[in-house]
C-alpha cells in the first residue's frame, strides 16, 4: 500500500511499526461553534482511511482529538455569559451528532485537551529539563532554533522564517529569545480558565495539546499523523519539534494532508464566513449523499463545494444504494439452491474488488474506487436478476456490501421505512377496508409487518409501531 508522505513529498510503501496494527492520530475539531463541511472534509477522509485499513483486516487504534480550551471558545462563553465548559461541551454533543450522520465511526479514544493537563506540564518540563524550552515570567517558550530538524515537514527554511516573522518583536512579544519561539504555556487572564503548574496559572498552548495525547495513547511512535493542510505549518511542525525533542524518537512515520474544501474556489473557514455547517447540510440532504461528495475526488486535489456537485453525488449514492438493495432482495427470495460459484463468475466479481483494492492501495484514491464499484454495480443491473444461481447473488452482494462498508455507505437505511410511507400504506389499507377489498388490507399489513411495523386497530384508529 503506497501512502503520499507530506514530509518526504513523495508516495512511499506503508510499513507499519507492528506488522497488523497501524496507530494513528488526527487532529480533531476546536470546539466552540457547530463544525462546517471543511472541518468534515479530514473527518470523513481519515475515517475512510481507517476502514480501509480494518477491511485488510489491521487493527486501527485510532485516536482523534476535541481541543476543548482556546480562545475562540472562552470569547463565545464571555459572549454568552457562561462557563467556556458548558460551550466546549454543548459543541462536542452537537459534533459527534454530525459525525453519526456522516457515518463516521467513533475513535477508538478521543481524549478531551483539558482532561491531560498534567500530561503537557510533564512534557514540557522535560522540555525545560532538556533545554528546549524557557520561562519568561509565567510563560514557557519552545526555544525553536534548537531543535536541528524544525522546517523539515513544511519544507521551510528557519532563516526564512525568521524574516517573516520580525514584525512579532515589535507587537509585545519581546519576551521571547527568538521570535521563532512559540507558546508552549501561557499565564491566564482574569476570567479564564486555568491549571496551576510550576511556572504559572494559565493554561498549555494548542500544538502541545496534540503531542502528548498521541503520545499518551499511541506511544512515542506513531504510524500516521493526519488533519487538513492548514495544520502543515506551524501545528505540526511544532508538535514534531515538541515530541522528538521530548523522546528523542521519530515521531510520526507517515505525514497525510488533505487539500481544502472550498466555496467559489476560496477556502471554506469559518473567518471569511463563507461556509456551511454539516447541520445546514442535513436539513437539505441526507449526510450520506456530504460523505459520498467528499469521497468523490482525492483527497490531496482541492474541491469545490456546489449544489450540482452534491445533486450528482445523491443520484451515484443512490444508484449504488439501490442495487445494494435489490441484490439483497433477491438473495432473499432465494431459496437455498445448493449453486456454486462459478470460477468464470468470481472472477468477474474479484476483478471489480481488485479495481477497487488498487485504487485505495495508491494512496487512498477514493475517486477511481467509487468508479470501481459503478462498474460492478453496472454489472450488477444487467447481468444479475430473479434467474441467477443463489451463489452468484450472495457472492456480488458479500462483495458489494464490503466496498460500501469502507465507503462508509449504509444500504440498509434505503430499506427502513420513513413514518410517511407507513402512514401512507395505513391509509391506503383503510381504503382497501373501506371497498371491502380484505385481501389487499391483509396484504398491506403482511407488507408492514414484514418492515418490522405492527398495526394495532382501536377505537381511535389505527395505531402503529416497530416491532
Ligand atoms: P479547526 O477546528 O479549524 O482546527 O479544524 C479542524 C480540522 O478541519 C483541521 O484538520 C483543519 O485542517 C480542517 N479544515 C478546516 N477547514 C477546512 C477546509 N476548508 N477544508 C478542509 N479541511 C479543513
Ligand atoms: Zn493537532
Amino acid at each position: 500500500m503506497k501512502i503520499y508522505n507530506t514530509m518526504t513529498r513523495s508516495k512511499e510503501e506503508f510499513v507499519p511499526i507492528e506488522p497488523g496494527r497501524v496507530r494513528m492520530y488526527v487532529c480533531g475539531p476546536t470546539v466552540y461553534n457547530l463544525i462546517h463541511i471543511g472541518n468534515a472534509r479530514p473527518m470523513i477522509f481519515f475515517d475512510t482511511v481507517r476502514r480501509y485499513f480494518e477491511y485488510k483486516n489491521y487493527q486501527v487504534n485510532y485516536v482523534s482529538n476535541f481541543t476543548d480550551v482556546d480562545d475562540k471558545i472562552i470569547k463565545a462563553a464571555k459572549e454568552e455569559g457562561v462557563d467556556a465548559s458548558v460551550i466546549s461541551r454543548r459543541y462536542i454533543d452537537e459534533c459527534r451528532k454530525d459525525m453519526a450522520g456522516m457515518g463516521i465511526e467513533p475513535a477508538s479514544t478521543t481524549p478531551l485537551a483539558t482532561q491531560e493537563i498534567d500530561g503537557m506540564i510533564r512534557m514540557i518540563q522535560t522540555l525545560i529539563d532538556k533545554g528546549f524550552a524557557y520561562n519568561v515570567n509565567g510563560t514557557v517558550y519552545y526555544r525553536t532554533r534548537k531543535f536541528a530538524g524544525y522546517g523539515k515537514l513544511s519544507g521551510k527554511n528557519i532563516d526564512d522564517l525568521r524574516a517573516g516573522n520580525r514584525e512579532l518583536q515589535v507587537t509585545g512579544e519581546g519576551e521571547k529569545e527568538d521570535p521563532l519561539d512559540f507558546v508552549l504555556w501561557k499565564p491566564k487572564k482574569e476570567g479564564e480558565p486555568y491549571w496551576e503548574s510550576p511556572w504559572s496559572d494559565g493554561r498549555p498552548g494548542w500544538h502541545i495539546e496534540c503531542s502528548v495525547m498521541s503520545q499518551k495513547y499511541l506511544g512515542d511512535e506513531i504510524d500516521i499523523h493526519g488533519g487538513g493542510e492548514d495544520l502543515i505549518f506551524p501545528h505540526h511542525e511544532n508538535e514534531i519539534a515538541q515530541s522528538e525533542a521530548a523522546t528523542g524518537k521519530p515521531f510520526a512515520h507517515y505525514w497525510m494532508h488533505n487539500a481544502f474544501l472550498t466555496i467559489d474556489k476560496v477556502k471554506m473557514s469559518k473567518s471569511l464566513g463563507n461556509f456551511f455547517t454539516v447541520r445546514d447540510i442535513s436539513e437539505k440532504y441526507d449526510l450520506q449523499v456530504l460523505r459520498f461528495f467528499m469521497l468523490s475526488a482525492h483527497y490531496r486535489s482541492p474541491l469545490n463545494f456546489s449544489a450540482e456537485l452534491m445533486d450528482g453525488a445523491k443520484s451515484g449514492l443512490d444508484r449504488i444504494v439501490s442495487a445494494a438493495v435489490r441484490l439483497s432482495e433477491l438473495n432473499e427470495q432465494k431459496e437455498a439452491d445448493g449453486s456454486v460459484l462459478s470460477d468464470e463468475d468470481k472472477q468477474t466479481a474479484d476483478a471489480f474488488v481488485s479495481k477497487f483494492e488498487t485504487a485505495m492501495e495508491d494512496d487512498f484514491n477514493t475517486a477511481d474506487a467509487i468508479s470501481a464499484v459503478f462498474e460492478m454495480v453496472r454489472y450488477i443491473n444487467a447481468s444479475l436478476n430473479e434467474s441467477s444461481s443463489q451463489a452468484v447473488l450472495s457472492y456480488y452482494h458479500d462483495r458489494l456490501e464490503a466496498l460500501c462498508e469502507v465507503l462508509g455507505i449504509n444500504t440498509s437505511v434505503r430499506e427502513e421505512l420513513l413514518d410517511a410511507d407507513i402512514e401512507a400504506m395505513i391509509e391506503e389499507r383503510q381504503a382497501a377496508r373501506k371497498a371491502r377489498n380484505f385481501a389487499r388490507a391483509d396484504e398491506i399489513r403482511r407488507e408492514l409487518q414484514d418492515k418490522g411495523i405492527l398495526l394495532e386497530d382501536t377505537k381511535e384508529g389505527v395505531k402503529w409501531k416497530k416491532a
